[in-house]
């Protein structure tokens, strides 16, 4: 049975006597070594690191386990947050697990439709808010200025500590921290939360070293790329799709003190990368997530050398929420057949596996 990232990194953690240790089974997520993308990559070893393992389906499960004991510490009823759903995801189902009313505010039209069964499922006040997630945020904000509900967006600080802790899984199932983080950008919380762990285990002595963080946003929403806020930011991959990050210096900050960098990359870049991890790495994650092999096989397409070099790509989120784009993507690539046995071998024999005719 998984201990929870409360249990597990306890000593990392700003707890008390008195935060309740309430886990879903959220960290200890697989770091799953690439057979195929490597090649590709041309590094000595590529790690992907499962986030879609998390009981709801993303890494947002480390901070809103940290960010909902602090709720419950603190007394609240209820907890609030804007989001392009796994957020509200995570949020719905915590609150249900610990007793809280849930309010999640969406941007209408934007948010895959698993993300918003699972926070109906858990019981959640849906709001679809007619705007986008950064409206929707400063709503959020403002709202918990002058109301008792709790705010559980990643700008609650207990969201990065809790989202540092897969930081610390990656420098323990590798016995050091590798050369290249690449990862997704959105609101920035997650970039600034592992760069924050490897900082924190690097001081601890737990990793020798310390990696470069190769962070990469949509190029339809890539305003840390730009150096100024997207107003309407556009892409497919909506867990990104963020004009003004709130954890925007935190990315600078990690990009410029472990000399990495945060670069673009396009949907079909995005989209290539979605394909690729599932049909060669058996890895079927979200759009948002394959931003990660996207840009780290741009790089290397550009240019960049891996030789030697240790890489791991953070995939943050499971494509199973979001079955629609998946089968567009794979468009063409299922018949019908008869319940007749000829009829099936009849179809296998063009695969050239073997079946025969006769
Ligand atoms: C939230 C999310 C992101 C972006 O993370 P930020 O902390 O907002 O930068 C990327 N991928 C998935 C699947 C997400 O849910």
């Amino acid at each position: 049975m998984g201990q929870g990232v409360l249990r597990r990194y306890a000593e990392y953690l700003p707890l008390t006597p008195r935060t309740p240790m309430i886990t879903l089974g959220e960290g200890e997520t697989p770091l799953v070594k690439s057979r195929h993308l490597v090649k590709e990559v041309g590094c000595d070893e590529l790690y992907l690191k499962l986030e879609g393992c998390n009981p709801t389906g993303s890494f947002k499960d480390r901070g809103m386990v940290v960010a909902v004991a602090k709720a419950l510490e603190a007394g609240s009823t209820s907890i609030i947050c804007a989001s392009t759903g796994n957020t509200s995801a995570s949020a719905a189902a915590y609150a249900a697990y610990c007793g809280l009313v849930a309010i999640v505010l969406v941007p209408k039209g934007e948010v895959a439709k698993g993300k918003l069964a699972q926070a109906m499922a858990c019981g959640a006040r849906v709001l679809t808010v007619n705007g986008n997630f950064d409206e929707a945020l400063k709503i959020v904000r403002d709202l918990t200025q002058r109301h008792p509900i709790y705010l559980v967006n990643s700008v609650n600080p207990y969201r990065v500590e809790g989202q540092k802790t897969a930081a610390f899984e990656v420098v323990d199932d590798l016995g050091d921290a590798p050369d290249y983080l690449c990862i997704p950008v959105g609101n920035a919380g997650n970039i600034t939360a592992y760069w924050k762990g490897f900082v924190e285990y690097h001081r601890a002595g737990k990793a020798k070293s310390l990696p470069r963080m190769m962070g990469f946003q949509a190029a339809g929403a890539a305003p840390i790329v730009l150096g100024a806020p997207v107003a309407k930011p556009q892409t497919v991959a909506s867990a990104i799709r963020i004009g003004n990050p709130a954890s925007w210096e935190g990315a600078l900050r990690a990009r410029d003190e472990s000399t990495g960098l945060i670069a673009a990359v396009s949907d079909e870049e995005i989209l290539e990368a979605y394909r690729l991890l599932a049909r060669t790495e058996g890895v079927f994650c979200e759009p948002a997530s394959a931003a990660s092999v996207a840009g780290l096989l741009k790089l290397a397409r550009t240019g960049w050398t891996f030789q030697g070099k240790r890489v791991v790509c953070v995939i943050t989120g499971t494509g199973l929420k979001d079955p629609d784009l998946a089968t567009q993507q794979a468009r063409g690539e299922f018949q019908e057949v008869a319940a007749d046995l000829r009829a099936v071998e009849d179809v296998l024999l063009s695969l050239n596996i073997g079946v025969r005719a006769g």
